[in-house]
């Protein structure tokens, strides 16, 4: 017999690696996760990112799902904070190059302008902002998770998205790309942020 969950919560993400990595971290609380492609059927929906803050873009996600689907939403949202260009990209990680920019076009980008940038110099980390949203009481859960590195001097690896083949986390020397899933699940910004908030969860519910 399946398990009777008392809460459902909609990811806002068409991304089902995203889904999966938050179906592993809320684990054993009496939770359901579903996706958007669960709740949408085929549909599909563009959220722009159009905030200031991450906080302003994780929340205008989970609004807009929560208006779709009536339910409890978890979204979230993050970039990369470079030092040496005083923070930047951060919020404009995703469209660095230009609006529709590939992840090749702004990691090209940023290598251009770290040129000759020595290594303790090229410090970066990757912050993450994530909110679960109870629409009936307009209520909002918001949490953090910050993933510390540096910069490489080429792109290397295969795996990941984004910016992974140039951002080397810290305590390793391969890239986000060059590592296994397993572990980057460990110890990213994303994990972190929804470790944080999946206690807030536990706590709202009083599970
Ligand atoms: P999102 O808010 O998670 O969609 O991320 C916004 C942008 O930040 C992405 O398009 C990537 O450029 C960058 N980014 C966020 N998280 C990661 C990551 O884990 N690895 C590499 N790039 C990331």
């Amino acid at each position: 017999m399946g398990r009777i969950f008392s809460v459902q919560i909609v990811v806002a993400t068409m991304n089902p690696g995203k889904v999966k990595e938050i179906k592993q971290i809320m684990g054993n609380i009496p939770v359901e996760i579903l996706s958007l492609n669960d709740i949408l059927q085929e549909k599909i929906i563009k959220i722009k990112e159009t905030g200031n803050t991450y906080f302003e873009n994780a929340f205008k996600k989970a609004k807009t799902v929560t208006r779709i689907s009536g339910k409890y939403t978890i979204a979230d949202d993050s970039g990369l904070e470079v030092d040496f260009l005083n923070g930047q990209p951060g919020v404009f990680s995703s469209r660095f190059a230009g609006e529709d920019a590939t992840d090749e076009e702004n990691i090209e980008k940023l290598l251009k302008l770290l040129v000759n940038v020595p290594e303790e110099e090229r410090t970066a980390r990757f912050r993450c902002t994530a909110v679960f949203y109870d629409g009936s009481q307009e209520i909002v859960l918001t949490a953090d998770g910050v993933c510390e590195g540096k910069l490489a001097t080429k792109k290397r690896g295969k795996g990941g998205f984004g910016y992974d083949p140039v951002f080397i986390p810290e305590g390793f020397e391969k890239t986000f790309a060059e590592l296994p899933l397993s572990i980057k699940n460990k110890i990213s910004h994303r994990a972190k942020a929804f470790k944080n908030l999946r206690r807030k969860i536990v706590d709202y519910f009083d599970f």
